[in-house]
């Protein structure tokens, strides 16, 4: 073997794991730098799952393997390692070798050419090398994300914590809780189910769907003493949520294909009880907050003031023959911005698109939080086309400012801008009820959103 070929290998590999931003990416990189030995079909790498002793495919570790014919020999190598510690075996196409660390076989390569692969390879002569470093690689990449693992376990039970500080209506706090969750164990479905207080039976709250009808059954074996329940050999966990001492739902997490592993229900029991907390904050908050008027974030009127002001103003419109305009907003692909930057940073772009509203409209205007990132505006003795164009400098104000996000400190990114749908509406005094005019206006919005988004779109009354 030529110095140079060895050289190229070494440094291939060193560089593949700096680059590597994933496990997939490491996989394509080390098969690169084994390429200059075979012509490689197919590189798969195996770990031993701690937790469960199974194996596990490097890249998609949350699956199964198969009982296929091609798994039952990967499976079959593997046990031979363990046993012989032998430092490769071949089958015609087919290399085995042990991923080794401190003398423990903690999983195997498996790298398919295309040809026969022969000993005479210059490959054999530096496949300790090759061992020392792919164990290394994986290992490395594995406790990385552990590290990340916990961290963003961190961050939640904190996003959890401070919800309050923005939302105090349940029915929002709950998804944004599942959605925190959901976030952070991926690998598992996330449910979030509530106690019906008079029929006792439980109801999903997020996400909107569960085909699992089972999940049901196990509910109802919580009791005011329940701790964690473990279901479906070990892949669902039951979390039940009591709030001030009594019970008050559950979160559930559930895998297809795995068990739940011992740190994951540590972490699950970690956040269920900072959402107990939560929701017992949220609760109290909200007895207090009867008598509040307005949204601590946006300085807007709350739902609650919305609904007052709302009868106000249709009566005086009524009254005095004077048109009356509703608009209605919400922020395009906004789980997005969470998503990618955070809560907080989600919260801070609501603060902004709540003041850069408010700049465009008049005084007499009434501005409303409605819940989550949908506003609703008031626009008394304003006609429909009027509030139109009142709605599209809105919906452009927004498009064109850029909204500050230095200070969270998110990859150096500084500033970022979203759009808003909107749905306009008039006052009609044939209208069934007080909620008719934003419901007209809401149903304009989904309209909006329907038909692409960043646009206003104007309910068209039917007569
Ligand atoms: P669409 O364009 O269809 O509106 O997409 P979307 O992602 O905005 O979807 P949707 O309106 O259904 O989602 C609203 C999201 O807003 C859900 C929740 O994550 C987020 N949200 C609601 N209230 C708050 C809040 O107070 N703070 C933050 N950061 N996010 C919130
Ligand atoms: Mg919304
Ligand atoms: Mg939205």
């Amino acid at each position: 073997m030529d110095v140079q070929t060895l050289y190229d290998f070494t440094y291939t590999l060193i560089k593949s794991y700096d680059d590597a931003q994933d496990r997939a990416d490491l996989i394509e990189s080390i098969s690169k730098a084994l390429s200059l030995f075979f012509p490689i079909e197919e590189i798969k790498i195996f770990l031993m799952d701690e937790y469960s002793f199974l194996l596990k495919d490097f890249v998609k570790p949350w699956e199964s393997l198969t009982q296929n014919s091609e798994n039952i020999e990967i499976k079959k190598h593997f046990d031979n390692f363990l046993i012989q510690k032998s430092q490769y075996e071949i089958d015609k196409n087919i290399l085995y070798f042990p991923i080794i660390q401190k003398h423990k076989t903690l999983g195997m390569v498996v790298i398919k050419s295309r040809d026969d692969i022969k000993e005479k390879n210059d490959f054999f002569k530096i496949l300790p090398l090759v061992i020392a470093q792919i164990s290394m690689l994986s290992a490395t990449l594995k406790s990385n994300e552990q590290i990340k693992l916990s961290s963003k376990f961190h961050q939640t039970v904190r996003n959890i914590a401070k919800i309050t500080e923005t939302q105090y209506e349940m029915d929002y706090i709950l998804p944004i809780m599942g959605e925190m969750i959901d976030g952070f164990i991926q690998e598992h479905l996330i449910y979030i189910f509530i106690k019906n207080k008079n029929k006792k039976e439980y109801k999903l709250i997020w996400p909107n769907k569960c085909s699992d009808n089972r999940i049901y059954e196990y509910l109802e074996e919580i009791t005011p003493k329940s701790q964690t329940i473990i279901k479906q050999d070990g892949k669902m966990g039951i979390f039940p949520l009591s709030v001030d001492s009594k019970p008050y739902g559950a979160i559930v997490a559930y895998n297809h294909f795995d068990k739940i592993t011992q740190k994951e229900i540590e972490y699950l029991e970690e956040i269920k009880n900072q959402a107990q907390i939560t929701l017992s904050r949220a609760k109290s908050y909200i007895e207090v907050l009867e008598y509040a008027t307005l949204d601590a974030l946006t300085g807007y009127n709350n739902r609650h003031q919305f609904e007052k002001r709302l009868k106000e103003m249709q009566a005086i419109a009524k009254r005095q023959n004077q048109p009356l305009c509703c608009i209605m907003s919400d922020i395009d692909f906004f789980k997005k911005v969470n998503d990618t930057y955070g809560h907080a940073v989600g919260d801070c772009v609501l603060k902004n698109v709540a003041k850069i509203i408010k700049k465009e409209l008049r005084e007499e205007d009434v501005a409303s939080r409605y819940g989550g990132e949908e506003f609703i505006f008031l626009l008394p003795q304003t006609n429909l086309e009027e509030a139109t164009i009142v709605a599209q400098r809105l919906r452009k104000a927004v498009e064109n400012k850029k909204i500050n996000i230095e200070e969270y400190k998110i990859d150096g990114i500084k500033e970022i801008s979203v759009t808003v749908s909107i749905g306009v509406s008039v006052f009609d005094k044939s209208d069934r009820d007080s909620q008719t005019l934003y419901k007209k206006a809401d149903y304009a919005l989904y309209e909006a959103k329907e038909t692409g988004r960043n646009k206003v779109v104007v309910y068209q009354n039917k007569n």
